[in-house]
């Protein structure tokens, strides 16, 4: 199973392809970790693509499809996997399209989560990931001063640098006017599913699940 998901930044994509990759045991790839990580490892690629990030702004296609493509050549995929934030622009679709067809592939399901912009603003407001397991959750001690510890392992958690409420307004924008046109180009292709990603986290994991069961009948 080849599944994308899309969404406005704090949509729940991380969330969901978390737990949907359990649940359908294939690999859940992260764009935003995979530069995260090379922005952590100071790499060339790091340090240019944190320029973008720091910005709001999306990092070249280029440069972001040819990082995936490399990701996706691993073996860990070859059953399926599922896309977290790529593709984001239509040109990014185009060539993960040409990636997979030279290996008779294509996707399977494509699911939109939509999410009221005030949500999301006070979602990632709120967010906090851990910085030893690396596990994204929300704190209820935004502004308390107090550190809080990982539901998970117990580590320090900490706030993106891009979560901050004017880089996040940026992102929403960015989100419009870049990847929304993505939502028709991949219903033209008959892929796209809206999912309701508002409500409880397994509320959407049972919606997304049902779009995916439902698409692979088609
Ligand atoms: P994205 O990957 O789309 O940017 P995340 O999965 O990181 O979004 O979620 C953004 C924030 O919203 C996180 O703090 C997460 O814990 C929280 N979150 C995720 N799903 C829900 C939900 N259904 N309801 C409320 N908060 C959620
Ligand atoms: P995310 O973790 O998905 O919110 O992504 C964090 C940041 O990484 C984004 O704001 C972009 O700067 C960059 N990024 C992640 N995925 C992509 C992508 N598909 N295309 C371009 N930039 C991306």
């Amino acid at each position: 199973m080849r599944i994308v998901l899309i969404g406005p930044p704090g949509a729940g994509k991380g969330t969901q392809a978390r737990l949907l990759a359990e649940r359908l045991s294939i690999p859940a790839i992260s764009t935003g970790d995979l530069f995260r990580t090379h922005v952590a490892q100071g790499t060339l690629l790091g340090r240019e693509a944190r320029k973008y990030m720091d910005a709001g702004a999306l990092v070249p296609d280029e440069v972001t499809t040819t990082m995936t493509a490399e990701r996706l050549a691993e073996s860990d995929t070859d059953s399926g996997f599922l896309l977290d934030g790529f593709p984001r622009t239509v040109r990014q679709a185009e060539l993960l399209r040409e990636t997979l067809a030279t290996q008779g592939a294509d996707l399977d399901r494509v699911l939109a989560f939509d999410v009221p912009d005030d949500d999301v603003v006070r979602r990632l407001t709120a967010r906090r990931v851990c910085g030893e397991c690396g596990l994204v959750q929300h704190t209820d001690h935004v502004g308390s001063g107090k550190p809080s510890s990982c539901g998970g392992c117990g580590g320090t958690l900490q706030r993106r640098d891009d979560d901050r409420e004017e880089t996040v307004r940026k992102r929403l924008t960015v989100h419009t006017e870049q990847t929304v046109p993505l939502l028709d180009w991949y219903t033209t292709q008959g892929l796209l599913t809206r999912v309701n990603a508002t409500g409880q986290v397994e509320q959407v994991t049972q919606r997304a699940l049902a779009a995916v069961m439902r698409g692979s009948a088609d």
